[in-house]
Protein backbone atom coordinates (compact mmCIF):
# COMPACT_ATOMS: atom_id res chain seq x y z
CA UNK A 1 0.00 0.00 0.00
CA UNK A 2 1.44 3.11 -1.22
CA UNK A 3 -0.75 6.13 -1.97
CA UNK A 4 -4.39 7.65 -1.43
CA UNK A 5 -5.88 5.07 -3.79
CA UNK A 6 -4.62 2.48 -1.72
CA UNK A 7 -7.20 -0.39 -2.57
CA UNK A 8 -9.45 1.31 -4.68
CA UNK A 9 -10.23 -0.54 -7.61
CA UNK A 10 -9.75 0.84 -11.17
CA UNK A 11 -10.58 -0.40 -15.04
CA UNK A 12 -8.55 1.46 -17.57
CA UNK A 13 -10.43 0.17 -21.08
CA UNK A 14 -7.52 0.45 -23.96
CA UNK A 15 -5.06 0.41 -21.33
CA UNK A 16 -2.52 -1.89 -22.68
CA UNK A 17 -0.59 0.33 -25.01
CA UNK A 18 -0.13 4.45 -24.78
CA UNK A 19 -2.56 6.75 -22.56
CA UNK A 20 -4.48 3.94 -20.80
CA UNK A 21 -0.63 2.02 -20.08
CA UNK A 22 0.76 5.44 -18.54
CA UNK A 23 -2.79 6.30 -16.65
CA UNK A 24 -2.41 2.44 -15.56
CA UNK A 25 0.93 2.61 -14.24
CA UNK A 26 0.65 6.63 -12.57
CA UNK A 27 -2.89 4.87 -10.85
CA UNK A 28 -1.08 2.05 -9.50
CA UNK A 29 1.92 3.94 -8.23
CA UNK A 30 -0.53 5.62 -5.89
CA UNK A 31 -2.27 2.48 -4.36
CA UNK A 32 -4.94 1.40 -6.97
CA UNK A 33 -5.58 -2.00 -7.87
CA UNK A 34 -5.81 -1.56 -11.95
CA UNK A 35 -7.65 -3.89 -14.27
CA UNK A 36 -6.98 -3.26 -17.88
CA UNK A 37 -8.64 -3.94 -21.03
CA UNK A 38 -8.44 -4.33 -24.78
CA UNK A 39 -8.78 -6.45 -27.26
CA UNK A 40 -5.29 -8.07 -28.03
CA UNK A 41 -4.49 -10.58 -25.50
CA UNK A 42 -0.65 -10.42 -25.80
CA UNK A 43 -0.46 -6.89 -25.89
CA UNK A 44 -2.12 -6.83 -22.06
CA UNK A 45 0.01 -9.15 -20.86
CA UNK A 46 3.24 -7.51 -22.29
CA UNK A 47 1.42 -4.84 -19.91
CA UNK A 48 0.98 -6.23 -16.89
CA UNK A 49 4.28 -8.01 -17.12
CA UNK A 50 5.89 -4.71 -17.78
CA UNK A 51 3.70 -2.72 -14.75
CA UNK A 52 4.17 -5.21 -12.61
CA UNK A 53 2.34 -5.70 -9.04
CA UNK A 54 -1.59 -5.80 -8.39
CA UNK A 55 -2.43 -5.18 -11.97
CA UNK A 56 -5.00 -7.69 -13.84
CA UNK A 57 -5.77 -7.80 -17.29
CA UNK A 58 -9.20 -8.77 -19.26
CA UNK A 59 -9.69 -9.24 -22.96
CA UNK A 60 -12.62 -7.02 -23.93
CA UNK A 61 -13.87 -5.16 -26.91
CA UNK A 62 -15.57 -1.43 -25.87
CA UNK A 63 -18.21 -2.06 -28.35
CA UNK A 64 -18.99 -4.74 -27.24
CA UNK A 65 -21.54 -5.12 -24.12
CA UNK A 66 -20.64 -8.49 -22.66
CA UNK A 67 -17.01 -7.80 -22.66
CA UNK A 68 -17.25 -4.50 -20.92
CA UNK A 69 -19.62 -6.06 -18.56
CA UNK A 70 -17.41 -8.60 -17.59
CA UNK A 71 -14.41 -6.28 -17.76
CA UNK A 72 -16.10 -4.23 -15.31
CA UNK A 73 -16.99 -7.27 -13.08
CA UNK A 74 -13.55 -8.36 -13.08
CA UNK A 75 -12.00 -4.69 -11.85
CA UNK A 76 -14.44 -4.68 -8.83
CA UNK A 77 -13.75 -8.11 -7.57
CA UNK A 78 -10.10 -7.58 -8.01
CA UNK A 79 -9.97 -4.64 -5.28
CA UNK A 80 -10.71 -4.86 -1.69
CA UNK A 81 -12.36 -1.77 -2.19
CA UNK A 82 -14.57 -2.38 -4.94
CA UNK A 83 -14.70 -0.41 -8.21
CA UNK A 84 -14.17 3.49 -7.17
CA UNK A 85 -12.34 4.60 -10.81
CA UNK A 86 -13.11 3.86 -14.36
CA UNK A 87 -11.10 5.40 -16.89
CA UNK A 88 -12.83 5.31 -20.95
CA UNK A 89 -9.33 5.81 -22.74
CA UNK A 90 -10.19 2.72 -25.65
CA UNK A 91 -10.82 4.96 -28.86
CA UNK A 92 -9.46 6.16 -31.93
CA UNK A 93 -10.31 6.36 -35.79
CA UNK A 94 -11.10 3.45 -38.33
CA UNK A 95 -10.88 6.12 -40.74
CA UNK A 96 -9.08 9.00 -42.25
CA UNK A 97 -10.25 10.88 -45.42
CA UNK A 98 -12.93 13.54 -46.67
CA UNK A 99 -16.40 13.15 -45.59
CA UNK A 100 -17.80 12.11 -49.31
CA UNK A 101 -15.32 9.42 -49.55
CA UNK A 102 -15.68 7.87 -45.84
CA UNK A 103 -17.84 4.59 -45.77
CA UNK A 104 -20.72 3.99 -43.57
CA UNK A 105 -18.59 0.87 -41.82
CA UNK A 106 -15.88 3.09 -41.54
CA UNK A 107 -18.28 6.26 -40.01
CA UNK A 108 -20.25 3.80 -37.73
CA UNK A 109 -17.22 2.21 -36.38
CA UNK A 110 -15.31 5.26 -35.66
CA UNK A 111 -18.59 6.27 -33.79
CA UNK A 112 -18.75 3.04 -31.95
CA UNK A 113 -15.31 2.65 -30.45
CA UNK A 114 -15.65 6.25 -29.10
CA UNK A 115 -19.04 7.08 -28.00
CA UNK A 116 -20.22 3.49 -27.53
CA UNK A 117 -17.45 2.52 -26.04
CA UNK A 118 -17.58 5.05 -23.41
CA UNK A 119 -21.48 4.75 -22.99
CA UNK A 120 -20.84 0.85 -21.78
CA UNK A 121 -18.46 1.80 -19.81
CA UNK A 122 -20.35 4.35 -17.88
CA UNK A 123 -23.55 1.92 -17.76
CA UNK A 124 -21.76 -1.00 -16.39
CA UNK A 125 -19.18 0.92 -14.02
CA UNK A 126 -21.56 3.68 -12.53
CA UNK A 127 -24.07 1.47 -10.62
CA UNK A 128 -20.47 -0.34 -8.72
CA UNK A 129 -19.39 3.54 -7.93
CA UNK A 130 -22.92 4.25 -6.91
CA UNK A 131 -23.16 1.47 -4.31
CA UNK A 132 -19.57 1.97 -3.37
CA UNK A 133 -20.77 5.71 -1.85
CA UNK A 134 -19.25 7.53 -5.02
CA UNK A 135 -16.20 7.03 -7.27
CA UNK A 136 -14.43 8.75 -10.72
CA UNK A 137 -15.48 8.33 -13.91
CA UNK A 138 -12.41 9.49 -16.72
CA UNK A 139 -13.04 9.53 -20.29
CA UNK A 140 -10.28 10.64 -23.07
CA UNK A 141 -12.01 13.26 -25.72
CA UNK A 142 -9.67 14.69 -28.10
CA UNK A 143 -9.58 18.73 -29.06
CA UNK A 144 -10.66 16.74 -31.96
CA UNK A 145 -13.93 16.97 -29.98
CA UNK A 146 -13.78 21.16 -30.24
CA UNK A 147 -11.77 22.19 -32.94
CA UNK A 148 -12.50 21.20 -36.68
CA UNK A 149 -9.95 18.23 -38.35
CA UNK A 150 -10.80 18.35 -41.66
CA UNK A 151 -10.80 14.52 -43.41
CA UNK A 152 -10.92 13.40 -39.63
CA UNK A 153 -14.82 14.16 -39.36
CA UNK A 154 -15.94 10.36 -37.89
CA UNK A 155 -13.03 10.94 -35.15
CA UNK A 156 -14.40 14.52 -34.02
CA UNK A 157 -17.92 13.62 -33.83
CA UNK A 158 -17.22 10.55 -31.98
CA UNK A 159 -15.29 12.72 -29.25
CA UNK A 160 -17.66 15.52 -29.19
CA UNK A 161 -20.51 13.44 -28.73
CA UNK A 162 -17.83 11.23 -25.60
CA UNK A 163 -17.86 15.44 -24.18
CA UNK A 164 -21.94 14.99 -24.22
CA UNK A 165 -22.03 11.68 -22.85
CA UNK A 166 -19.70 13.51 -19.88
CA UNK A 167 -21.90 16.43 -19.44
CA UNK A 168 -25.17 14.00 -19.17
CA UNK A 169 -23.53 11.31 -17.34
CA UNK A 170 -21.68 13.86 -14.17
CA UNK A 171 -25.62 15.63 -14.26
CA UNK A 172 -27.44 12.38 -13.76
CA UNK A 173 -24.98 10.31 -11.27
CA UNK A 174 -23.68 13.84 -9.16
CA UNK A 175 -26.73 13.05 -6.80
CA UNK A 176 -24.64 9.40 -6.02
CA UNK A 177 -21.55 11.00 -5.52
CA UNK A 178 -20.08 9.84 -8.95
CA UNK A 179 -18.15 12.89 -10.74
CA UNK A 180 -17.63 12.13 -14.64
CA UNK A 181 -15.06 14.34 -16.45
CA UNK A 182 -13.37 13.98 -19.66
CA UNK A 183 -9.79 14.94 -20.71
CA UNK A 184 -8.92 16.32 -24.41
CA UNK A 185 -5.28 15.78 -25.36
CA UNK A 186 -4.11 17.32 -28.22
CA UNK A 187 -0.82 15.37 -30.27
CA UNK A 188 0.12 12.66 -27.81
CA UNK A 189 3.49 10.85 -29.44
CA UNK A 190 1.88 6.93 -29.21
CA UNK A 191 1.45 4.00 -31.64
CA UNK A 192 -1.71 5.30 -32.53
CA UNK A 193 -0.36 8.53 -34.18
CA UNK A 194 2.56 7.33 -35.24
CA UNK A 195 2.11 8.22 -39.30
CA UNK A 196 1.55 11.70 -38.07
CA UNK A 197 5.06 11.69 -36.28
CA UNK A 198 6.42 9.98 -40.09
CA UNK A 199 5.11 12.68 -41.94
CA UNK A 200 6.69 16.04 -41.69
CA UNK A 201 4.09 17.86 -43.78
CA UNK A 202 1.43 16.58 -41.00
CA UNK A 203 3.52 16.69 -38.12
CA UNK A 204 4.68 20.57 -38.75
CA UNK A 205 1.05 21.40 -39.14
CA UNK A 206 0.24 20.25 -35.65
CA UNK A 207 3.59 22.23 -33.71
CA UNK A 208 3.08 25.61 -35.45
CA UNK A 209 -0.58 25.97 -34.40
CA UNK A 210 0.69 24.74 -30.66
CA UNK A 211 1.85 27.67 -29.00
CA UNK A 212 4.37 25.37 -26.21
CA UNK A 213 5.46 23.68 -29.88
CA UNK A 214 5.99 19.97 -29.00
CA UNK A 215 4.00 17.45 -28.90
CA UNK A 216 2.77 15.40 -25.63
CA UNK A 217 3.72 12.81 -23.46
CA UNK A 218 1.62 10.16 -22.25
CA UNK A 219 2.67 9.96 -18.75
CA UNK A 220 1.52 13.91 -18.90
CA UNK A 221 -1.77 12.67 -19.95
CA UNK A 222 -1.97 10.32 -17.54
CA UNK A 223 -1.21 12.89 -14.84
CA UNK A 224 -4.40 15.27 -15.81
CA UNK A 225 -6.54 11.59 -16.06
CA UNK A 226 -4.90 11.08 -12.52
CA UNK A 227 -6.13 14.26 -10.69
CA UNK A 228 -9.40 13.99 -12.30
CA UNK A 229 -9.63 10.29 -10.85
CA UNK A 230 -8.44 11.32 -7.27
CA UNK A 231 -9.95 13.42 -4.44
CA UNK A 232 -7.86 16.35 -5.42
CA UNK A 233 -10.38 17.16 -8.32
CA UNK A 234 -13.61 16.65 -5.59
CA UNK A 235 -15.39 19.51 -6.65
CA UNK A 236 -15.16 19.12 -10.53
CA UNK A 237 -17.52 17.00 -12.90
CA UNK A 238 -19.18 17.19 -15.87
CA UNK A 239 -15.78 18.84 -17.67
CA UNK A 240 -13.99 18.16 -20.62
CA UNK A 241 -10.49 19.67 -20.12
CA UNK A 242 -7.92 20.51 -22.84
CA UNK A 243 -4.41 19.25 -22.50
CA UNK A 244 -2.79 20.15 -25.54
CA UNK A 245 0.26 22.55 -25.04
CA UNK A 246 -2.68 25.25 -25.92
CA UNK A 247 -3.12 23.73 -29.34
CA UNK A 248 -6.86 24.60 -29.21
CA UNK A 249 -6.55 27.81 -28.83
CA UNK A 250 -5.44 27.94 -32.32
CA UNK A 251 -6.70 25.78 -35.61
CA UNK A 252 -6.91 21.95 -36.59
CA UNK A 253 -4.18 20.43 -38.24
CA UNK A 254 -3.70 19.85 -41.90
CA UNK A 255 -4.32 16.46 -43.40
CA UNK A 256 -4.03 17.30 -47.09
CA UNK A 257 -0.26 15.34 -46.69
CA UNK A 258 -2.21 12.37 -46.23
CA UNK A 259 -5.67 12.77 -47.78
CA UNK A 260 -4.58 14.14 -51.13
CA UNK A 261 -2.58 11.36 -52.59
CA UNK A 262 -5.16 8.28 -51.48
CA UNK A 263 -8.07 10.45 -52.47
CA UNK A 264 -7.30 13.49 -54.84
CA UNK A 265 -7.87 17.07 -55.02
CA UNK A 266 -11.31 16.65 -55.99
CA UNK A 267 -12.27 14.43 -52.78
CA UNK A 268 -11.02 16.93 -50.72
CA UNK A 269 -12.97 19.66 -51.95
CA UNK A 270 -16.46 17.41 -52.02
CA UNK A 271 -17.06 15.73 -55.12
CA UNK A 272 -16.45 11.73 -54.65
CA UNK A 273 -13.82 9.69 -56.70
CA UNK A 274 -15.54 7.71 -59.04
CA UNK A 275 -15.85 3.65 -58.34
CA UNK A 276 -13.15 1.76 -59.61
P1 LIG B 1 -3.00 3.50 -28.57
O1 LIG B 1 -3.27 2.96 -29.93
O2 LIG B 1 -1.66 3.30 -27.97
O3 LIG B 1 -4.06 2.95 -27.52
C1 LIG B 1 -5.35 2.57 -27.83
C2 LIG B 1 -5.66 1.35 -26.98
O4 LIG B 1 -7.05 1.10 -27.05
C3 LIG B 1 -4.92 0.11 -27.44
O5 LIG B 1 -4.31 -0.50 -26.32
C4 LIG B 1 -6.00 -0.75 -28.05
O6 LIG B 1 -5.72 -2.13 -27.79
C5 LIG B 1 -7.24 -0.29 -27.30
N1 LIG B 1 -8.46 -0.43 -28.07
C6 LIG B 1 -8.71 0.03 -29.32
N2 LIG B 1 -9.94 -0.31 -29.70
C7 LIG B 1 -10.47 -1.02 -28.66
C8 LIG B 1 -11.72 -1.65 -28.45
N3 LIG B 1 -12.67 -1.66 -29.39
N4 LIG B 1 -11.93 -2.27 -27.27
C9 LIG B 1 -10.98 -2.29 -26.31
N5 LIG B 1 -9.78 -1.70 -26.46
C10 LIG B 1 -9.53 -1.07 -27.63
O7 LIG B 1 -3.37 5.05 -28.68
P2 LIG B 1 -3.50 6.23 -27.63
O8 LIG B 1 -2.93 5.85 -26.31
O9 LIG B 1 -2.99 7.42 -28.32
O10 LIG B 1 -5.09 6.38 -27.52
C11 LIG B 1 -5.79 6.34 -26.30
C12 LIG B 1 -6.95 7.31 -26.39
O11 LIG B 1 -6.44 8.64 -26.53
C13 LIG B 1 -7.88 7.09 -27.58
O12 LIG B 1 -9.22 7.26 -27.17
C14 LIG B 1 -7.47 8.19 -28.54
O13 LIG B 1 -8.52 8.53 -29.42
C15 LIG B 1 -7.15 9.30 -27.55
N6 LIG B 1 -6.35 10.39 -28.06
C16 LIG B 1 -5.08 10.15 -28.51
C17 LIG B 1 -4.33 11.22 -29.01
C18 LIG B 1 -2.94 11.04 -29.53
O14 LIG B 1 -2.39 12.01 -30.13
N7 LIG B 1 -2.30 9.91 -29.32
C19 LIG B 1 -4.88 12.59 -29.04
C20 LIG B 1 -6.21 12.70 -28.51
C21 LIG B 1 -6.92 11.64 -28.03
P3 LIG B 1 -6.24 -3.32 -28.75
O15 LIG B 1 -5.95 -2.88 -30.15
O16 LIG B 1 -5.47 -4.51 -28.29
O17 LIG B 1 -7.70 -3.44 -28.48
Amino acid sequence: MSGVLDGQGALVTGGGSGIGLATARRLATDGAVVTICGRSKERLDAAVEELGGDVHAVVADVTVEDDVAAAVEAAASAAPGGLKIAVANAGGSSHMGPLVATGLDEFKATVDVNIVGMFLTVKHAAPHLVRNAGGSIVAVSSIAAAVSHPYLGAYGVGKAGIDMLTKVAADELGRSNVRVNAVRPGLVDTELVAGIFATAGVLDSYLTQTPLGRAGSPEEVAELIRFLAGPESSWITGQSVSIDGGHSLRRGPDYTPFAEPVYGADALRGIPPSPT
